[in-house]
């Protein structure tokens, strides 16, 4: 193996993320006496969360009468009963505060005629516990996620944070079972860097791109997932993939919800509008679940529409183009360029895409990860955003849950990591230099691949196994033959052939160590959807189309080893709530 020098740094936390939840938590650190890190493998501002359209919810009440307990209920319903009741009760109470804090940090949202934010309904939201449909969602246009992340990135400048834009790390330091730092990779110059610290924030996204049709941007390879598997450390939930229902048929780029908060609608080759046939009350607006699979049905009995009938379209046209050019600018401008459509006069081919993993590394509500099903923590180690499962949103996300869910515990990991820092000595451990010989000589291993498979053509194998393995209905006979190819393409990965071996600005190397962490995950999603004999949210397996609460109402923890192996364990379900307050809120939930 070829030596490598070592470049050391020291601070208190590490943020590993630029995302909105990476830097929200950078931010309140940096608020904090405490000295931190920020590393992203791409320019902050160009994170994935960026791309977010449709906006964040929280009940404002701003366009009707709100309230976060109605808020709360939707999300345990929509989790379908798998959300940790005290994670929700938690994002949900903490919402209105949390966006608050945003608009005065600068977020430009759109606003109401009384100069209020301007608030639109969503999938799955709703009033008087499923009454009415409520209006919960603070929207910047169709551009929410862009009006975020640039907000907190000129206010984490604004404060004292060491930023390292584009390094990539490539896997965590443990001594004696503590995670004290990240090694990484400077992509522009090829140096290695050893960051060293007390506490590690994983903000590293979802893993997306492990399908070939996907909303998500090509850097979403979840590659902090992946060093939790090589740590020897579970993920949880890993089954619940979810479908967006409209993604542009062919390109794969999101459409928002927000486009059926508006008026929108979908219709079939019969000219249709079929949703109210399967929710008769949320009809277009039911949740991301409910109308992929209703989309599918229609596609599956011959009523697509297309050459293939295999798609199903949305329609806007008879929106007032005023509202098409204000309230969804940014949609016009994606029909016209992915599917050649001016979405003021014709609709827009669509079909259920990739676009959201409520799977990830498992954590309590206060963010710290956990080693095992019965709760222990991993010493120094933390993880939010899309990367995380604090399980909030269960077995299917709600529309706009998720960019609450990166404000929310992306300020509460900060709040946590000081009460932990300041516990502690400023000193910090010798690292043992055999951890960072184990982590160079994989990453050599990899830089000098010889074999015969390029990167991108394993890459594309993997992604169309998940297409076609992990669909959104599976069962038995079609995940037992995903995990025997995937388990295949696993291996293969010893055999690929880097042709690039310098360390400056290397993608194909880039590529690869991303490739590896994706392989990781497709077989924890395999494996985990393949074990759980149950329909439930996203995951719709078509030999068991029933929730089973008897044996199923709980986590799935997986582990997947360098071999490709798995092992299980399980984690309850937290049906507690945090305060009585809203006790009656969770039982009404389940019962209902
Ligand atoms: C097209 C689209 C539209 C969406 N719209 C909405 C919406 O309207 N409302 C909503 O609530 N949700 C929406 N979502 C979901 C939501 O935007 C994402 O879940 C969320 O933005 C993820 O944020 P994050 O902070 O977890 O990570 P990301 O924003 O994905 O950022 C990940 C960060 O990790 C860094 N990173 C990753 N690996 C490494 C590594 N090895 N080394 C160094 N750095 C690394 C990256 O550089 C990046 O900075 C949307 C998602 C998509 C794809």
């Amino acid at each position: 193996m070829e030596s490598y020098k070592i470049t050391k740094h020291k601070h208190d936390a590490i943020v590993i993320g630029a995302g909105g939840s990476g830097l929200r938590a950078t931010m309140g650190l940096a608020q904090s006496k405490h000295s931190v890190a920020c590393i992203s493998k791409v320019f902050p501002t160009r994170s994935h969360t960026v791309a977010a359209q449709g906006g964040i919810s929280g009940a404002l009440g701003n366009m009707g009468e709100d309230d976060w307990r109605w808020h709360m209920y939707d999300t345990v319903k929509g989790s379908d009963w798998l959300g940790d009741q005290d994670s929700i009760e938690y994002m949900c109470k903490n919402a209105v505060e949390s966006i608050i804090e945003l608009e005065h940090f600068g977020v430009p949202f759109s606003r109401t005629e009384e100069g209020k934010i301007y608030q639109r309904p969503f999938g799955g939201m709703t009033t008087e516990y499923g009454k009415g449909i409520a209006q919960r969602t603070c929207a910047a246009a169709d551009r929410t996620g862009h009006a975020i992340l640039h907000t907190l990135y000129t206010q984490s400048l604004k404060n004292d944070v060491d930023f390292f834009i584009e390094y990539f790390v490539i896997d965590l330091v443990y001594q004696d079972d503590k995670c004290v730092g990240v090694l990484a990779w400077c992509l522009d110059d090829g140096t290695i860097h050893l960051f060293q610290s007390h506490i590690v924030i994983l903000a590293t996204g979802g893993y997306g791109r492990a399908y070939l049709s996907s909303t998500s941007a090509h850097t979403c390879t979840g590659d902090g997932n992946g060093m939790i598997l090589r740590s020897g450390f579970p993920l949880q939930d890993m089954e619940f993939i979810q479908f967006h229902p409209t993604g542009i048929y062919g390109a794969g780029c999101l459409i928002t919800e927000g486009a059926r908060g508006e008026g929108g609608y979908l219709t079939n080759s019969d000219g249709e509008r079929f949703m109210p046939k399967y929710a008769p009350n949320a009809k277009d607006l039911a949740s991301r679940d409910v109308v992929s699979r209703a989309m599918q049905i229609e596609i599956n009995e011959g009523r697509g529409v297309g050459e293939d009938k295999d798609h199903v379209l949305l329609h806007l046209e008879h929106l007032d183009d005023e509202i098409v050019h204000t309230k969804l600018p940014g949609i016009a401008e994606t029909a016209k360029i992915f599917s050649g459509v001016d979405a003021t006069k014709e609709p827009i081919p669509v079909i259920p895409t990739v676009h959201y993993n409520m799977g990830g590394t498992p954590t309590n509500f206060n963010t710290e990860v956990l080693a095992d099903g019965a709760g222990r923590v991993v010493n120094g180690l933390m993880a939010i955003g899309e990367a995380a499962c604090v399980s909030v949103h269960g077995a299917n996300r709600l529309g706009s849950n998720s960019l609450l869910d990166l404000i929310v515990f992306g300020r509460s990991a900060a709040e946590r990591a000081c009460e932990i820092l300041d516990k502690k000595s400023k000193n910090h451990v010798e690292v043992n230099p055999s951890s960072l010989d184990k982590i160079l000589s994989r990453f050599d291993k990899i830089r000098n691949s010889s074999g015969d498979i390029r990167t991108a053509e394993l890459r594309d194998k993997m992604q169309r196994a998940m297409q076609r393995y992990a669909p959104v209905y599976r069962d038995e006979e079609t995940l037992q033959n995903g995990i025997d190819i995937m388990k295949n393409n696993f291996n293969d990965f010893n055999n690929l052939s880097v042709s690039d071996k310098s360390l400056i600005w290397n993608t194909d190397l880039v590529e690869s160590l991303e490739l590896n962490n994706l392989l990781y995950q497709s077989l924890a999603t395999l494996y985990s959807a393949y074990n759980r004999t149950e329909s439930r949210g996203s995951h719709a397996r078509e030999d068991y189309p029933d929730r089973d609460d008897n044996d199923w109402l709980k986590h799935t923890m997986v582990w997947v080893d360098e071999k490709g192996e798995s092992k299980f364990d399980y984690k309850p379900v937290e049906l507690k709530t945090l305060t009585d307050e809203v006790e009656t809120v969770a039982l009404k939930a389940r019962t209902y």
